[in-house]
């Protein structure tokens, strides 16, 4: 047993139930196949990271520490094509934002192409490896499928010395791309087509973003993972779904290469969400269309926008552990996502006034060219984060919609002769409205009670309607932008044709809102509730201090509950 390596945590999980992992991990611990918990974060830089990848990351991150172990991040940069700097970058900054602490372990692949070219001419030496003239499509054919078994290579039965020369020779730049390959001998009947000897290796002359054109000859992906993993010392290797019919190569890789207490690959469930594009495919041609401003774009699920939208770690943790581990695929609602940072924002962030839909509303028994400043909670549900001083005065914004001509019923805001309280402030009674040539109003007009004073008991009045405001003098004018789903999962992610089914409401800019003057001291990624309109967060891109911008990160009302 080496119960002793657990950490302290470990313990304190046992009460919920554990996942399938956690379950496969302690059994291996108990039979003591391994006696340390080593993970890992894999990812190709061939993108910008998404929510799912979130997911994988925290998982890892979450097992190597509950089990007292190690986390590694690893670019799987085996794939000079699709690879790029700027996205190493972005990824090794969005796995720190995430709080997944790699510590001093960033690994690259491409740093152990020598051991896995060693371990390829060790596979040759075994006659587990031989090189092969067929090409790609000869390869396909002879494969064979589900029904058929596989035809073998004229080229298996090559001796020894002949593919260890061979192999020399391709990774020296003799033969042309495509021209030869290295295969693995396994089993051409095996009705796995994974087994039926798979490519292991294949010349690319390619510059790539670590090695330079140190190598024109690359190892596939299924040969070096395993090694990668081996290398590290990694113990429950984690990853999707659709790799299960690739775990008997995986263990044979690490079998034949001979690696002592080899790592083990454990599937679950890829996370996918409604209403919103996951999958870096689908990502990327929405940013080369230019359909979105960058892989950050507010409305992507990339972790990048997610961050830049106002979504927090801790929030993206919540999701996770709500969605928990599966071995099924499955679609988890955006409501859930939703629910999450609503929960994580309502008790740590202000709630401010802003006025998005600007009327002017006048109090016409304030003395002119008075003002004043009422002091209001932060947050009436949570006393720690004080108190500020917020203007009032005769000319005040409020929302267009918070005043009617006419009401239908119940209707508690401003209209005509009803009284109202002002969020903070006082009793305010309409006592009209200015509208112009169109009919549009242009002013509402009210008087108000001084007696009403907020905290002063409201002269024994009560009214029905509150509604919030911004003072005119001091307002400052900023941009939101308010966001809907991508694409309209109901109406079908997919058009016919394969493109996706755009929502063309998905972005809409409000330019002319009003907010608090306290807010000009907002710098990028502060976020706020902004009372009844959503909670809003300022856009670390195009907001400037003379134009403000901030992405509403989600609006207050929700139609997703949780049974806790
Ligand atoms: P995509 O499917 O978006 O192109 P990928 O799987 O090609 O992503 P990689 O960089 O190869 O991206 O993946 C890195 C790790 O993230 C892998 O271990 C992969 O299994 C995991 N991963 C990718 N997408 C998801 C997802 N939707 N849910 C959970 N894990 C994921
Ligand atoms: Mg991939």
């Amino acid at each position: 047993m080496e119960e002793k390596n657990l950490a302290p945590e470990a313990e304190e999980k046992e009460v919920v139930s554990k996942h399938f992992i956690e379950q496969e991990i302690d059994k291996d611990l108990a039979e003591g196949v391994y006696n340390h918990v080593q993970t890992r974060f894999p990812p190709e830089p061939n993108g910008y990271l998404h929510i799912g990848h979130a997911k994988s990351i925290l998982l890892n991150y979450g097992l190597a520490r509950q089990y007292g172990g190690k986390f590694n991040l690893r670019f799987d940069d085996t794939n000079p094509t699709k690879e790029k700097t700027e996205f190493v970058e972005s990824i090794t900054a969005d796995v720190k934002w995430l709080g997944a602490d790699f510590e001093e372990r960033l690994f690259f692949a491409s740093n152990y192409f020598e051991e896995m070219y060693e371990c390829a001419v060790k596979l040759i030496k075994k006659g587990k490896a031989y090189v092969c003239d067929l090409s790609a499509e000869e390869i396909r054919e002879y494969r064979g499928d589900f029904t058929n078994p596989g035809k073998e290579s004229p080229y298996r039965n090559r001796s020894v010395e002949e593919n260890l020369t061979l192999f020399e020779e391709m990774r020296a730049g003799k033969y042309q791309d495509g021209e030869k390959v290295l295969r693995a001998k396994i089993d051409m009947a095996s009705p796995n087509i994974n087994m039926r000897d798979p490519v292991i290796y294949r010349v690319a002359r390619m510059e790539h973003h670590n090695t330079g054109n140190k190598w024109c000859i690359y190892p596939m992906y299924d040969f070096a993972h395993p090694i990668e993993d081996a290398i590290e010392h990694i113990t429950h290797s984690i990853c999707t779904l659709e790799f299960e019919d690739h775990r008997p190569l995986y263990d044979w890789v690490v079998k034949e290469c001979e690696f002592e207490n080899p790592p083990r690959q454990i599937e679950f469930a890829k996370l996918y969400l409604t209403n919103v594009v996951t999958g870096k495919r689908y990502i990327k041609k929405l940013v080369e269309d230019g359909i979105v401003d960058g892989w950050d774009d507010p409305r992507l699920v990339t972790i990048a926008a997610l961050r830049r939208r106002g979504y927090t770690p801790e929030s993206l943790k919540m999701f996770v552990d709500l969605v928990g581990v599966a071995k099924a695929n499955s679609s988890v609602d955006y409501a859930m996502l939703e629910y999450c940072i609503r929960e994580d924002l309502k008790l740590k962030k202000a709630r401010m006034m802003a006025v998005l839909d600007p009327v002017k509303l006048i109090i016409d028994n304030y003395p002119e060219g008075q003002t004043e400043e009422l002091s209001i909670p932060n947050n009436l549900e949570n006393e720690a984060l004080g108190e500020r001083l917020v203007p009032f005065g005769r000319e005040l914004y409020i929302e267009r919609e918070d005043f009617m001509e006419e009401p239908p019923r119940k209707y508690f805001r401003l209209f005509p002769g009803n009284e109202v309280r002002l969020m903070g402030a006082y009793f305010v009674t309409c006592t009209g409205c200015e509208k112009d040539e169109n009919g549009n109003v242009t002013v509402v007009h009210c008087t108000y009670d001084p007696e009403t004073k907020s905290g002063s008991g409201f002269n024994g009045r009560k009214v029905k309607g509150t509604i919030h405001w911004v003072a005119a003098h001091s307002a400052e004018k900023v941009e939101c932008r308010l966001y809907e789903n991508i694409v309209d999962e109901e109406k079908g992610k997919l058009n016919a044709d394969g493109t996706l089914n755009l929502n063309p409401n998905s972005l809409t800019v409000v330019k002319d809102c009003y907010v608090e003057p306290a807010l000009k001291a907002a710098r990028a990624y502060d976020s706020f509730q902004f009372m009844r309109n959503g909670y809003f967060c300022v856009d670390c891109k195009d907001s400037t201090p003379e134009n403000p911008v901030f992405n509403r990160i989600v609006s207050l009302k929700s139609s997703f509950k949780i049974n806790k």
